[in-house]
């Protein structure tokens, strides 16, 4: 039997919208969509923008952007079903996020006996403003050098079938190295682009009866 394996992008991918882009429009300053476009133009790093973003925010709005982030972001469809269908067939459950711990953790308490292991950043509130720690840097054979939180070189670490689920341009370099894709939005059109074969999926009720079919 094939070693498989799950690794999921956080943030549009678990959450039905970008929590990042929903915590700025609530608690950053206008400007923060420059650094947004910034980012998706590619005239910033990621790491560099998420760092841009955050630090708009006084690290006193931590309670604050909990609860805000616990009452509106919804988690989408299946995916407590999806979880405990991979926990009876023992395959891990793997989250890389770009986002931070502060929000992805609370989000994630209710499921996380289901899930093998999270890596983020980590946010740090002991100044005036939220900073970053980007703990997982990039190895010697990434080609981007500055991706912050580094999903390439984490998902290299491990061995097996990989499986990968994502919404989002922080992916494209994931599926790089994974076997199975599942996409949607911006990474499911750039696979389209480059002819790279994947699942497409609006829930993970989806996800579950795709994977239900490929482990048969
Ligand atoms: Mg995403
Ligand atoms: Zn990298």
């Amino acid at each position: 039997m094939n070693n498989y394996i799950v690794f999921s992008d956080f943030d549009g991918t678990i959450t039905k919208e970008d929590t990042i882009c929903k915590i700025m429009s609530h608690f950053a300053p206008e400007h923060w969509k420059k650094v947004w476009d910034d980012i998706f133009n590619k005239r910033i790093t990621i790491s560099e923008g998420v760092a841009k973003l955050f630090s708009m925010i006084p690290s006193s709005k931590k309670d604050e952007i909990i609860k805000f982030v616990l009452e509106n972001v919804p988690i989408r469809e299946g995916f407590k079903e999806l979880l405990l269908f991979l926990k009876s067939k023992n395959i891990p459950f793997i989250v890389i996020s770009g986002g931070l711990d502060f929000y992805i953790y609370p989000l994630l308490e209710p499921y996380k006996d289901l899930i093998t292991k999270i890596y983020c950043n980590q946010a740090d509130f002991s100044g005036e403003y939220i900073k970053i720690k980007f703990i997982y840097e990039c190895d010697p054979l990434c080609d981007d050098n500055d991706c912050g939180m580094c999903k390439i070189s984490v998902i290299r670490k491990y061995t097996g079938t990989k499986i990968y689920i994502g919404d989002s341009i922080t992916d494209i370099n994931a599926a790089k190295v994974t076997d199975i894709i599942f996409a949607r939005g911006l990474f499911a059109k750039e696979l389209k682009k480059n002819s790279i074969p994947f699942y497409e999926y609006d829930n993970f009720y989806q996800v579950k009866a795709k994977m239900e079919e490929i482990l048969k």
